[in-house]
């Protein structure tokens, strides 16, 4: 079978390529410079990769770019869109790209009769930013939708990208006849395939080099590789459908202080943290559906200690 995955040489389409090409999949993959080798060496040194691995260049910007990719293939898994947490022009940098980026992949799916499935992912910040109380006593699911005015009130840019790229895929879908499901990955981490370093990574190089303050990061953990294997099971069980938060564990901040002490004692982690950091409120996200697929979420401990190994491999610390 052959299949599409956008964005492939990012953290998380690194990880689905690498378990499709496991899997027997044959994968055409998008990136913007398939000339640059720091992102496409470690994929095409991937298990398969010589035999049923074929990179194109991709904008997903430009219309009809996807066009050839997407042609022959059984399912496309779009991963590509820009992840900020800051941005000087939130318009031009986030929001386009995401909400354009997006429907042109779609447009293009729309274009083949190949395509039977379209995996899209989206984020838990497209699932909890409606101005909801976040308690403990909260149990977030798939019936929640982040607000796009309270996204923008609250300059929340890269959660509103995600919340009006995932709200134009399921309009563009439900007029197209496409079958589309939405994957909500929380906080990702784990082990990394390239030899670059993505936005969710990034905290744990500022606390591994001493940070006075726990950086920003959500409390909703999930691994890397549940969450790629998530997208293929998604596209694979027939019966699947609709979105699927992506949350093994949500972590109050003294319990995620409290973890990381005993599993890197050699670290000296901030003892400082104000009251409004994400840590500090936390609530339930339901794994309900994402274990109906046949996930097995990964114990936080391990990812967070495979993410440190990792890091400290690929001498990112030094
Ligand atoms: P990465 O930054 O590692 O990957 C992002 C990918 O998107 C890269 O391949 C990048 O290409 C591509 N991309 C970004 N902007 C453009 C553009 N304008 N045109 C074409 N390609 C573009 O991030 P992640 O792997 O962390 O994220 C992948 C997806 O998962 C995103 O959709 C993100 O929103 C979502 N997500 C991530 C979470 C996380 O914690 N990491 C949590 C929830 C959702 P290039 O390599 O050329 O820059």
């Amino acid at each position: 079978k052959v299949v599409c995955v956008t964005g492939a040489s990012g953290y998380i389409a690194s990880w689905l390529v690498k378990l499709l090409l496991q899997r027997g999949y044959t994968v055409n993959a998008s990136v913007r410079d398939p000339n640059d080798p720091k992102k496409t060496e470690h994929l095409l040194m991937l298990d398969g990769a010589k035999e049923r691995l074929h990179l194109f260049k991709a904008d997903i910007l430009e219309e009809g770019s996807f066009d050839s990719l997407v042609d022959g293939c059984e399912g496309v898994f779009h991963t590509a869109s820009p992840v900020y947490l800051s941005a000087n022009d939130p318009q031009a940098e986030l929001i386009e790209p995401a909400v354009k980026g997006t429907l042109n992949v779609l447009r293009s799916c729309a274009k083949v009769s190949s395509v039977k499935r379209v995996v899209i992912t989206s984020s838990m910040a497209a699932v909890v930013y409606n101005g909801k109380p976040h308690t403990p006593d909260v149990l977030v699911d798939e019936t929640w939708f982040s607000d796009p005015a309270f996204c923008e009130e609250s300059k929340l840019w890269y959660t509103l990208s995600k919340t009006l790229a995932e709200k134009a895929a399921w309009e563009f879908s439900k007029e197209n006849g496409i079958d589309m499901i939405a994957m909500h990955p929380g906080w990702v981490s784990g082990p990394l395939l390239q030899p670059t370093i993505n936005t969710s990574l990034k905290p744990f190089l500022k606390l591994a080099k001493g940070a006075e303050s726990i950086p920003f990061m959500s409390p909703r953990w999930v691994d890397v590789r549940d969450v790629a294997n998530a997208h293929i099971l998604a596209f694979e069980n027939p019966s699947a459908n609709g979105r699927y938060c992506l949350v093994g564990r949500v972590l109050q901040f003294s319990e995620f202080v409290k973890l990381m002490r005993e599993l890197f004692p050699d670290i000296n982690f901030p003892e400082k943290c104000g009251d409004d950091h994400p840590f500090a409120s936390s609530y339930l996200v339901s794994r309900e559906r994402a274990e109906g697929l046949g996930l097995n979420f990964t114990p936080v401990e391990v990812t967070l200690k495979d993410t440190f190994e990792s890091l400290r491999a690929s001498n990112f610390f030094n």
